[in-house]
């Protein structure tokens, strides 16, 4: 069975062609500055060269007639017909209050993936978009909707429900929904994996710290509680984005910087986090590097990012009355042991023994804490585009 995967962001679009007899990638790309001019095609077959196809792409549909013709070029392709592809699994960002697990896309799915345009308008759109277009290329294949938000719809209503008035709960669903949920279930399965024990019997705790960044407590396979709230910029201090503020700075600024509500919103969504405090940049990578050379506002965006990141997981370990393991994943998480240790540090009062010698490594599937420590830290690739393969297998089998 041949699944292929679709991400479609505002102006990009990322694929996988997954072979589900032994999970293997068979072709992997992605489309850029779509209905931008410069847009670009980047397809991938593992063992060759990468190649960069350069035409112009209006829309998404354009995006992906491009990436089925490079998928099935007698040259560059990975398959020789749309036919080989059996079905396609869509990630899509926010299913509101709907789903608590993936679907078969149905006319009334997009209905209500369209009722939540007001919660996710950055990202339901090009998802529905993304879900018409391959409909009609792709007439044939099942296609499944892999949410976001569906991981953490098991959260308790004192988890998720804000202490503002209730009737904007019911008026606007204002709430909790979390997101990266496909991330934390990924990653959970797999950590019960490498700890040899039934997910049932574990609490975990995993920090998906990319540029966007969450963290959530997994109890017995369960999102229990989650960083990230209403919306994406709740939570953690991210690449650009702010994470949790006293909310009166958002009406403080706007009277004294005179600031609308849009630019308000892109200040906390695209200038803040630790490219604000540092004013360096979004990428951990220059902010360390600023920060060797003794920039102290980049010393400082780092101390504060890694200090929330431990703040949640003592809250997290307080809220599940214990914690198991704790997971670092995403670009930081897999990839920077300096911010695991500066996260761990001090949790040793919670049984945390961190591996110094373990953990210094990057990039795979690792236990990174002393064989004495009673609570396990995990490093695990994340991996999204595998989960949203599983469950399309699952429900088009
Ligand atoms: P996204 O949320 O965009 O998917 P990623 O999970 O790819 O983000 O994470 C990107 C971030 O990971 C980068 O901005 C960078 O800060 C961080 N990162 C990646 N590699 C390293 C590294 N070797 N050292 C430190 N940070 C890294």
């Amino acid at each position: 069975m041949k699944i292929l995967v679709i991400n479609c962001g505002s102006s990009s679009l990322k694929y996988q062609l997954m072979d589900m007899t032994d999970e293997s990638v068979l072709s992997k790309g992605l489309v850029e500055r779509i209905g931008i001019e410069g847009s670009i095609l980047t397809h991938e077959v593992p063992g060759r060269d990468k190649e960069k196809i350069q035409t112009p792409m209006k829309d998404h549909k354009d995006a992906i007639a491009n990436v089925l013709n490079a998928l099935t070029d007698e040259k560059i392709g990975a398959i020789k017909s749309y036919d080989e592809i059996d079905a396609v699994g869509h990630r899509v960002v926010h299913a509101g209050e709907k789903y608590s697990g993936s679907v078969i896309i149905t006319e009334d799915v997009i209905n209500a993936l369209e009722e939540c345009i007001d919660l996710a308008p950055l990202h339901n759109p090009p998802n529905i978009i993304g879900i018409r277009a391959t409909m009609e290329l792709l007439p044939e294949a099942p296609m499944v909707g892999v949410f976001d938000t569906a991981f953490h719809q098991t959260m308790e209503p004192e988890a998720y429900i804000y202490p503002i008035p209730y009737e904007l709960y019911e008026k606007h669903k204002i709430r909790r929904y979390g997101f990266h949920g496909t991330s934390h279930r990924y990653v959970s399965e797999k950590a019960a994996e490498m700890l040899g024990k039934d997910i049932a019997d574990l609490k975990l705790i995993s920090c998906h710290l990319g540029n966007g960044a969450s963290v959530t407590a997994i109890k017995g396979g369960k999102s229990v509680s989650t960083s990230m709230g209403f919306t994406p910029l709740e939570g953690l201090a991210m690449g650009t984005r702010c994470g949790d503020i006293d909310p009166a700075i958002v009406t403080f600024i706007m009277e004294k910087e005179n600031l609308n509500i849009n630019q308000v919103n892109n200040m906390l969504n695209k200038e803040s986090g630790v490219l604000g405090i540092s004013g360096v940049s979004s990428d951990f990578r220059d902010i360390e590097t600023a920060a060797k050379d003794g920039n102290e506002r980049a010393a400082l965006a780092i101390k504060a990012f890694d200090r929330r990141v431990k703040r949640y997981i003592a809250s997290y370990a307080a809220v599940m009355g214990g914690v198991d393991g704790i997971i670092f994943t995403a670009g930081l998480g897999e990839n920077s042991p300096t911010n695991r240790l500066a996260i761990t540090d001090g949790l040793e009062f919670m049984g945390v023994e961190m591996d110094i010698i373990a953990n210094d490594f990057r990039g795979s599937a690792k236990i990174v804490s002393k064989e004495s420590s009673k609570v396990k830290v995990l490093v695990i690739p994340t991996n999204e585009e595998l989960m949203i393969a599983k469950d399309t297998l699952e429900l088009v089998k």
